[in-house]
Order: C-alpha cells, then sequence, then structure tokens
C-alpha cells in the first residue's frame, strides 16, 4: 500500500501528556496533529517498542521510546509524568485509541491527580469505527471490551447486560467469534446483530443479521483478522419482560414466586409460566 505523506505541523508541542491515537490497519489514517506531537514528543510511551517503532520509521520520526503497559511499575509511570511537567510526552498504544481496551488509565489517572496538563489527540478506534458502519442503533451504546474466552463466564457476561436497552460493542478475536455467536443466540434469537472484520483494511467487512445466521457463516468460512461484534439493543418481543421484573419484585417482597407470578400475569398479560421462571431467577439475585 502507498501512502501520501502529509506535511507534518512544524509545531512544538506544550508540555503536557498526549493520548495520540493510531491508525487500526490503514496507515492513512494517522492525524497531522498525532504526526506532530510525535514528531515533537521528548518520550513516547508505548506498549511495544517494536510495533510504535515501525509507525514511526514509516513517518520518518525519531521518538524516543518508553515501553509502559498497565503493569509497570509505580516508578515508571512518575518518571513519565514528571517529564510530561517540562515537555510533551507521547502515549500511543499497538493501534488505535490508547485506554479502550488497552493501557493507559493508571498513567492517565495520576497525571491528572499530578496537575500535568493531558490532552487528546483523537483518531481511530475500532469500536467507533464499527459502530458507524454497523447499521445498528448509535443514539445509545455500551461498549463492553472483550468478552471473557470461558463459555460460563461469557454466558454470565452477556446476561448481566440483557436489560441494557443500548447497542452492545465488543472486541473479539478470530478463533472464539463462533462461540460467542451461539451464545448469543440462545439468550437473543432475534436480536440483530453485526461482525465487524478488518476495518480500514483492504479486507473489511461488515455482516449483519442474527446470531444464528452469522454462526453458521462463520462455521463455513472461518474468520481471520481483528473483530468488533455488535448485539443491538432489546427487541420488542424482550421489553415486556424487562418492565415486568419490577412488578414481579414487588410481587416476591410478600408473596413466593408461585404467586407473583400469578399476580404479574394478571397484570400485563404475559404468560404465567415464562413469569414464574423468570420470579425464580430474580428470588435468587
Ligand atoms: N485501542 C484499540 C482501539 O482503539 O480500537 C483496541 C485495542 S484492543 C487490544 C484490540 C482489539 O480491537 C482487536 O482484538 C479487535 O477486537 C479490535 N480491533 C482492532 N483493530 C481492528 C480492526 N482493524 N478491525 C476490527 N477490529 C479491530
Amino acid at each position: 500500500m502507498t501512502v501520501e505523506l502529509p506535511s507534518i505541523p512544524a509545531t512544538i508541542p506544550e508540555p503536557g501528556l498526549y493520548i495520540v491515537a493510531t491508525p487500526i490497519g490503514n496507515l492513512g489514517d494517522i492525524t497531522l496533529r498525532a504526526l506532530n506531537v510525535l514528531q515533537g514528543a521528548a518520550v513516547i510511551a508505548c506498549e511495544d517498542t517494536r510495533v510504535t517503532g515501525k509507525l514511526l520509521k514509516h513517518f520518518g520520526i525519531k521518538g524516543r521510546l518508553q515501553r509502559l503497559d498497565d503493569h509497570a511499575p509505580p516508578e515508571v509511570r512518575a518518571r513519565i509524568i514528571d517529564e510530561a511537567r517540562g515537555s510533551a510526552v507521547a502515549l500511543v498504544s499497538d493501534a488505535g485509541t490508547p485506554l479502550i481496551s488497552d493501557p493507559g488509565y493508571r498513567l492517565v489517572r495520576e497525571a491528572r491527580e499530578a496537575d500535568v496538563n493531558v490532552v487528546s489527540i483523537p483518531g481511530a478506534c475500532a469500536a467507533v469505527s464499527a459502530l458507524s458502519i454497523a447499521g445498528l442503533p448509535s443514539d445509545r451504546f455500551l461498549f463492553a471490551g472483550f468478552l471473557p474466552a470461558k463459555d460460563k463466564a461469557r454466558g454470565e457476561a452477556l446476561a448481566g447486560l440483557a436489560k441494557v436497552a443500548a447497542t452492545l460493542v465488543f472486541y473479539e478475536t478470530a478463533p472464539r467469534l463462533e462461540r460467542s455467536l451461539r451464545a448469543i443466540a440462545e439468550l437473543w434469537p432475534d436480536r440483530e446483530v453485526a461482525v465487524a472484520r478488518e476495518l480500514t483494511k483492504m479486507h473489511e467487512e461488515c455482516r449483519s443479521g442474527t446470531a444464528t445466521s452469522l454462526a453458521a457463516h462463520y462455521a463455513a468460512h472461518p474468520p481471520k483478522g481483528e473483530i468488533v461484534l455488535l448485539i443491538g439493543p432489546p427487541t420488542e418481543a424482550e421489553a415486556p419482560i424487562l418492565d415486568a421484573d419490577a412488578l414481579l419484585r414487588a410481587a416476591l417482597v410478600d408473596s413466593g414466586p408461585g404467586k407473583a407470578a400469578g399476580i404479574v400475569a394478571k397484570a400485563t398479560g404475559i404468560d404465567r409460566a415464562t413469569l414464574y421462571a423468570r420470579a425464580l431467577e430474580l428470588k435468587d439475585e
């Protein structure tokens, strides 16, 4: 791929900690502000010096790299924060926006506590890019990082998000995609799901459908590359049962699950057996 080099603004960045987004696959997505800060930074804190070294080399920038992840000892963060009092210091991750399922949270928190100026240099972020093309409601979304790898924990994590009235956005890996889709299909067979893969790269794709249909597709065509998994908000069919929770909870204060289910069934017209099963779950919460 050829990327035309933009001319980098030659201003010297003010002292502070700059949180710099880098491309998630297409080098053309670097911003001019990012290049300016990386060029002018006294230190560039990064996850992996080889990965960031390659990025800098591509843009002809010679930077002093300092490895930093969330397990770095506090002294390393303290040194970086100290340096940011007198010069520009950049934080980058391997790709995308630092802190978004990437290191940096402790550094930013401690820098702010130390009254160091923390500046955002926005750019690519896989979660936001996926949301922007998936065709799912984008007015409210919940980004929940990576789903757990183990089946039980994954099922529990998903069930815990059942009532969130927003599009759910997860980072996912290719080997785990199909199992995650099957777990989603069990919980929410009717919800619209989207898989955004290899965003900004040559083989970018965004495929949507039910979790069952997507699981079948990826069983037949094992996916490669990087993935964002999105789940649409609760459907109307799910909504009454969610509203019924509040009524069931209230009824459970004075009654057992059977009686509570009967009361709420009368009030809402929802099937008593469904309410009874839900009352048993709520009783154990
Ligand atoms: N901080 C990054 C960001 O702003 O997007 C995310 C870092 S996280 C460790 C890496 C995960 O992001 C990948 O496993 C994948 O789920 C997602 N991801 C990163 N680049 C992607 C791309 N080009 N297409 C789809 N998903 C991507």
